[in-house]
């Protein structure tokens, strides 16, 4: 198994193309590579490197599931990190991100919610939902 990890002051010499901004990205789980032990680096690195205007997440993959819990964590956390991108050259996607609005889909209605609410209702949600976070950087 390979742990997925993120850490600024590993990768500091290499020079990193602009962060590129997409539409819409949504993450599927398709293989035990992706565990959620690993939830929290893959998050840092995906978001570091390229900024979705929406992540799309559908809880048929209970990899999402963690995915969710770990995004929302960190977003409930933002204030604690004010030096977690102080010596690196670009400030990391907490420190870019302006705002947050999450929405639950279930069956065809969409529910808004916020970090907090999410991670509460997480373990209830079924294999049907799918959560958006519309990102604004
Ligand atoms: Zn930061």
């Amino acid at each position: 198994m390979t742990k997925v990890t993120f850490n600024w002051e590993d990768v500091r010499d290499i020079s990193f193309p602009p962060t590129c901004h997409v539409k819409h990205l949504e993450l599927d789980s398709y293989s035990d590579s992706f565990e959620g032990h690993n939830a929290d680096g893959l998050l840092d690195g995906l978001l570091w490197s390229c900024r979705p205007e929406t992540l799309w997440l559908e809880l048929i993959w209970e990899d999402c599931r963690i995915f969710a819990k770990v995004l929302c964590e960190k977003l409930l956390n933002q204030n604690n990190r004010e030096s977690c991108c102080g010596s690196s050259p670009a400030a990391c996607w907490v420190h870019c991100l302006k705002d947050v609005k999450i929405a639950l889909l279930a069956g065809s209605d969409w529910k808004a919610l916020n970090c907090h609410s999410l991670s509460q209702a997480l373990p209830t949600l079924t294999e049907s939902h799918k959560i958006s976070f519309n990102f604004k950087w």
